[in-house]
């Protein structure tokens, strides 16, 4: 396996209207890699940073500091143009599949569409016959292909967004909430789409969502985010049963299916919590039920516990098998 994608101290910033002058730290020294054919879980919850974070590896957002390589090259400081060829490998997958689809082409057309500018030596025909294979194996018939997207379902166009991503032979897909607008019926036929895709072509995905049980039902690592900082990566099978960071626990008590023994409780983010972290101590500090003096004055740094293990917690050492679900 090689290192397809390397961030290293990924820092975005937004600036926040009114005065004094502040800025939002939504994404918040992040370093990771991902390898090539793996399928890494992003989960958070709403308003964490995990859109801001996919944008910046595509280049959609400015970084404030930080390093994006790719396949072994620095791609941050790149030209836009010299950035546009290698987009090809790069492909992203959001949430509305109608802000993806032209509504004025069917959804065949819409798929066979960026073949024009990563393979311009086909002619029309032949885009349209490369489409139409792959829509095929993303479960859309002809006839459906050949509708607009008004006339199909939310599930169906997620389907042809997703044949979309993949028509340029993409080595990696940020899917970022791929599932969340849709019916939940559906989000489980979709979540099996892109399972199946991995394992046929051995894609590489980072895979956004706010819903624990989905990202750890797909991917076999996981990385949680709070405010803007990732906080645990860790494989799905040592992450689930032994969550080492706080944070994730609370995300696991509020997911019965993967954490029978927890009650559900919902999971709510204060609005003092959504002005970003940036700051000294531990972003969790407000809401953690394990809160020591130094997790407000010294920030923890995501470490290694043992292989294959990082938490950004002062107080990890003292669970070594993980930390229980939340007594009720
Ligand atoms: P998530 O995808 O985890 O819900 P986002 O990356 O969308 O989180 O947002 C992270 C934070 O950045 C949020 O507080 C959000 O309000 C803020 N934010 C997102 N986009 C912008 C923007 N274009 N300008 C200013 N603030 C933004
Ligand atoms: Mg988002």
């Amino acid at each position: 396996m090689s290192v397809l994608l390397d961030l290293r101290g990924v820092t975005v910033r937004y600036p926040l209207t009114g005065r004094p002058r502040r800025e939002l730290v939504a994404v918040d020294d992040v370093s990771f890699t991902l390898e090539s054919g793996e399928m890494l879980g992003l989960v958070g919850e709403s308003g964490c940073g995990k859109s801001t974070l996919g944008r910046a590896i595509l280049r959609l957002v400015p970084l404030a500091a930080g390093e994006v390589h790719w396949q072994g090259r620095r791609v941050d400081t790149l030209s836009r143009k010299e950035f546009r060829g290698l987009r090809r490998g790069l492909q992203l997958v959001f949430q509305d599949p109608h802000a993806c689809l032209d509504p004025r082409m069917t959804i065949v057309e819409s798929v066979s569409e960026p073949l024009r500018s990563f393979e311009p030596g086909l002619s029309s025909s032949q885009r349209t016959e490369r489409a139409a294979a792959l829509l095929d194996k993303v479960g859309l018939s002809p006839e459906l292909s050949n509708r607009y997207p008004h006339q199909a379902s939310g599930g169906q166009l997620q389907r042809a967004v997703i044949a979309r991503a993949l028509i340029s032979n993409p080595q990696l897909v940020v899917c970022d909430e791929p599932v969340s607008a849709l019916d939940v019926s559906v989000q489980g036929q979709i979540v099996n789409l892109l399972a199946r895709i991995r394992r046929e072509r051995g894609l590489a995905s980072l895979f956004i969502s706010h819903n624990l049980a989905v990202v750890a039902g797909l991917c076999e690592r996981v990385m949680v985010m709070y405010l803007g900082r990732i906080v645990e990566i860790a494989p799905r099978a040592l992450l689930v049963p032994a969550p080492l960071h706080p944070y994730t626990r609370m995300l696991l008590d509020a997911v019965p299916s993967i954490a029978p023994t927890a009650r559900r409780r919902p999971v709510t983010v204060a609005p003092a919590d959504v002005q970003g972290s940036g700051g000294a101590g531990c972003a969790f500090a407000a809401r953690c039920p394990h809160v020591v003096a130094r997790c407000r004055s010294e920030r923890p740094l995501l470490q290694t516990i043992r292989e294959g293990r990082l938490v950004a917690c002062h107080r990890a050492a003292e669970w070594p098998a993980g930390l229980p679900p939340a007594a009720h």
